[in-house]
């Protein structure tokens, strides 16, 4: 069985995010780009995957600019056996990216596709669950455990205050969350093994895909601010500064 995993270029989780002066979206310029944290996740869980015998191959696929290339180096570091490249040197949005997916999943036909529950540089949630309903496949988001049992998979749910437990047939579509596992980092020889893997190169035109934006960013803004804090005496001096503030009535 082939896992196919879909891996994002994105600003590094560590780098505070500046906005662009005119409001336009986030500052990317000499900013560290890395592989989507929850990619990473779904990376290392089609690697355990393919180490418990149950996959064969692991396959990162990534849309975006030709550094992207460094993201799935980055995957083959890791263990995968060969990468795609769709290139899109404008940003696609998560249904362009969720179409294209679904082309190659229909060339490469994976037991699995696992993806993040989400990019975290536009925070869209979207692209795993666009992706099942394009190919009328089952998915398990949110994953915090994933178990293939023939041809199921059990995928363990994080859910509101708990975790829900569900059932799969395969083929499936299964988004990663952060407890699933701690991904491993890539050794050296494996950074210098990943440099001669299989890297193809596509376009959205390969696939016949039209990848145009269907959404215009109004404006992007910073967090507020937050207001300092006061030391207060005594419970009667807070319950009042909580009335002037409309915290209480
Ligand atoms: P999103 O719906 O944008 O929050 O992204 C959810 C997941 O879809 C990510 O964690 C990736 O696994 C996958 N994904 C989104 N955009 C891309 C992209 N441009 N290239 C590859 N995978 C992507």
């Amino acid at each position: 069985m082939k896992i196919l995993v879909p891996v994002k270029r994105v600003i590094d989780y560590n780098v505070k995010p500046r906005v662009k002066a005119d409001g336009s979206g986030v500052d990317l310029a000499n900013v560290k780009m890395s592989m989507n944290p929850f990619d990473e996740i779904a990376v290392e869980e089609a690697l355990r995957l393919r180490e418990k015998g149950v996959a064969t191959e692991v396959i990162v696929v990534s849309i975006g600019e030709q550094k992207s290339q460094e993201t799935l180096r980055t995957g083959l570091a890791m263990g995968a056996d060969r990468a795609i490249l769709i290139v899109s040197e404008t940003e696609v949005e998560p249904l362009g990216v969720a179409k294209l997916l679904a082309k190659v999943v229909e060339e490469e036909q994976p037991g699995l596709v696992i993806l993040g529950k989400q990019a975290i540089d536009d925070d869209s949630n979207q692209t795993g669950q666009m992706l099942a309903a394009l190919l009328g496949r089952p998915q398990g988001t949110f994953a915090s455990a994933v178990e293939v049992n023939g041809d199921t998979v059990k995928v363990t749910r994080e859910v509101d205050g708990g975790s829900e437990t569900v059932s799969l047939k395969m083929p499936a579509i299964v988004t990663t969350d952060l407890r699933l596992n701690e991904p491993r980092y890539a050794s050296l020889p494996n950074i210098m093994k990943a440099k001669s893997k299989p890297m193809a190169q596509k376009t959205p035109a390969d696939y016949g895909v039209d990848v145009a934006k269907r959404l215009t960013t109004l404006k992007v803004v910073e967090p507020a601010k937050r207001i300092a804090g006061v030391k207060v005496a005594d419970v009667d001096e807070l319950v009042a500064k909580l009335k002037t503030l409309g915290v209480v009535a």
